[in-house]
């Protein structure tokens, strides 16, 4: 079995050029010259190769579709969010009722994969915001964090990601993010460690702000202490 090599060229493609951090997940500029099917049939072949390496035997009944199976769960799920056409659409809504404190959407539920081990992440994420004048869905805050995690992340990214496209979106830096989390790589292999977990933060805008940042942590009821 033959694995073509695809030939990175040294061009990143930033979907957050204007922002010029370097948050952004590295993508190549061709990232999307192929389809979505044309990647399942790509992915497929390289992870049959995979399993032909450990000594697998493919025609067995109960691994023969893993391949294909494993390949269109990256392109279409786990890793669905790298595709910008799969970005949420930003839509707000102006502030009428003129609501001036947080906005805290606590407690949504997040899987990503970690980009060094392609293992799961699992674990919390909590986010809020201060209107400057608009406003969005709640559900646009669980769908933001989702087409994040649905990429191969490191945990720091992924916080900072979240953080910067809703201030894109409403206009303020005004934004904050924590994200708890159990990385698999470090709960079921390496050091074994099964009840650790990880946890990120960023604060935009006002939420630097010692009192706006204990009220966020408050209403999450995480008392780690973020000043260090
Ligand atoms: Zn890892």
């Amino acid at each position: 079995m033959k694995i073509e090599k695809l030939i990175p060229d040294n061009d990143t493609f930033s979907e957050e050029d204007h922002f010029s951090t370097n948050a952004s997940t590295p993508l190549r500029k061709d990232a999307f010259k192929l389809s979505d099917d044309e990647k399942i049939v790509l992915i497929q072949e390289h992870f049959k190769y995979i399993l032909d390496t450990l000594g697998m035997d493919l025609n067995d009944d109960s691994i023969s579709g893993t391949p294909l199976r494993v390949a269109k769960m990256y392109v279409k799920e786990l890793f669905g969010g790298l595709h910008p056409d799969k970005k949420p659409k930003a839509s707000t809504f102006k502030n009428s009722y003129k609501y001036g404190e947080m906005l805290v959407e606590k407690n949504i539920t997040l899987y990503s994969t970690c980009e060094h081990h392609f293992l799961p992440i699992v674990g919390k994420a909590h986010v809020a915001y201060i209107s400057n004048g608009s406003v969005v869905g709640l559900s646009k805050i669980n769908r933001i964090v989702d087409y994040y995690a649905k990429r191969p992340q490191v945990q720091e990214r992924l916080t900072l990601q979240i953080v910067q496209e809703l201030q894109k979106v409403l206009n303020t830096k005004d934004v904050a993010c924590v994200i708890d989390a159990k990385h698999l790589c470090v709960n079921s292999r390496g050091v074994s460690d099964i009840s650790s977990s990880t946890v990120t933060s960023e604060f935009g805008g006002s939420f630097k702000k010692e009192d706006k940042k204990l009220e966020f942590l408050d209403y999450i009821k995480l008392d780690t202490d973020f000043n260090e």
